[in-house]
């Protein structure tokens, strides 16, 4: 029976994560992923750690941030393909309340960093409702599918493309099998799939939906910046460009729905007068915690299985980060940080 160290489960950003600190750390692993969750492949990319509602430093902001930008920037070069930019990012302002309140998050630590000012649009596509853009700096977006797929090709020997079935696993004292291999630790990364995993299903991650729009506009002609409302619009090239995403809690499932598709273009039009059209429409389904912190750590009875979930709208951001600090965890017996152990759930 072959051995290896670890068993993912799941390959969004927190399973390819892992995968990429395992790998830097010189661990042997497999990784066994289905396409029933698309979080990751639908999302928009953005990393970003201020809260552009409310000009707010995102949790952890700091730390999450720095670790990200050195993570994906390494993982580029390993990769050897080209996935983030570093796109214009303005909040469209339509009173001068939402001018004052920017100016002053412009004044406010750390926040100083990324919001610099405002100026007057320039852009003829924004509505007349736009009276100022507000500037923000240092935002990347991430092409995730090159990402993923990038990392899948670079760990092919180690990638099955197949559903996990929790009843062929066995769990012993010192070793976990699987179909007909042995692991020391197997790390469940299902995203919202969580809810199907007998060990893990205890948790309370639930589902928030979240859409896009594809819109192709030769009007828009924005392939540099984002441009932010209540929703983002964010350039793919081509004249394509995502719209969205909303939040929702009901129909927890991969399809669109007509009701968003309403929704964001009503949202779209208040934005941006040009002639546009409706290419496509995606969904997915954030791992969302109801206190807001990702769940990582130790089964409380099964120690050699864990988890790295609950990333909710920020995964992006915080998968770097905390993908270290799981398997310094393991390997190292660093402590997992309090606010996201697993361990502050009863099973
Ligand atoms: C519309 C939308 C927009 C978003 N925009 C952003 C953004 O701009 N910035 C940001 O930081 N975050 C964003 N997010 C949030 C981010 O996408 C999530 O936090 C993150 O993708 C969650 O990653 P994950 O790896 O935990 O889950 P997922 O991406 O869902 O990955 C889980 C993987 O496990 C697989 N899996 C599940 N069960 C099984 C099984 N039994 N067998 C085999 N495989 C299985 C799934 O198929 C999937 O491949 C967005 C989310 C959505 C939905």
């Amino acid at each position: 029976m072959t051995h290896k160290d670890v068993l993912i489960i799941g390959f969004g950003i927190a399973g390819a994560s892992i995968a990429h600190r395992l790998n830097r750390y010189g661990k042997s692993f497999d990784i066994v992923s289905n396409n029933s969750q698309q979080a990751t492949r639908v999302a928009g990319g953005v990393l970003n750690p201020i809260v552009l509602k409310r000009y707010k430093k995102a949790w952890k902001a700091n730390e999450f941030y720095s670790s990200a930008v050195k993570f994906y920037a390494d993982i580029e070069s390993k990769l050897d393909t080209s996935f983030i930019k570093q796109p214009n990012l303005f909040k469209l302002l339509q009173t001068p309340q939402d001018c004052n309140d920017f100016i002053s998050a412009t004044e406010q630590p750390y926040i100083s960093n990324f919001l610099t000012g405002i100026k007057p649009p320039s852009h003829s596509v924004l509505s007349t409702s736009v009276i100022k853009l507000g500037e923000v700096n240092h935002i990347y977006t991430l092409d995730l599918n090159t990402f993923l797929d990038g990392s899948i090709s670079y760990f092919n020997d180690s990638f099955y493309s197949n559903d996990f079935n929790y009843n062929n696993l066995k769990v012993e004292d010192s070793l976990i099998s699987y179909q007909s291999k042995s692991y020391q630790y197997v790390i469940f990364c299902e995203g919202y799939g969580v809810n199907h995993n007998p060990y893990f299903n205890y948790l309370p991650i639930y589902g928030n939906k979240g859409e896009y729009l594809i819109i192709h506009s030769k009007e828009l002609n924005s392939n540099h910046s984002i441009y932010k409302s209540k929703f983002f619009l964010i350039p793919l090239g081509k004249h394509l460009y995502k719209f969205g995403a909303n939040y929702q809690r009901h129909d927890l499932n991969n399809e669109p729905t007509e009701a968003t598709r309403h929704e964001l273009s009503k949202a779209f039009e208040k934005m941006f007068s040009v002639n546009y059209e409706i290419v496509s429409q995606l969904a997915g389904i954030r791992p969302t915690v109801k206190d807001r912190r990702p769940i990582l750590g130790r089964h409380p009875k099964h120690s050699q299985l864990l988890i790295f979930n609950g990333n909710g709208s920020r995964g992006v951001l915080a998968s770097p980060y905390l993908s270290k600090n799981l398997v310094q965890h393991i390997f190292n017996n660093q402590p997992i940080l309090e606010e996201v152990d697993v361990m502050r759930y009863d099973v």
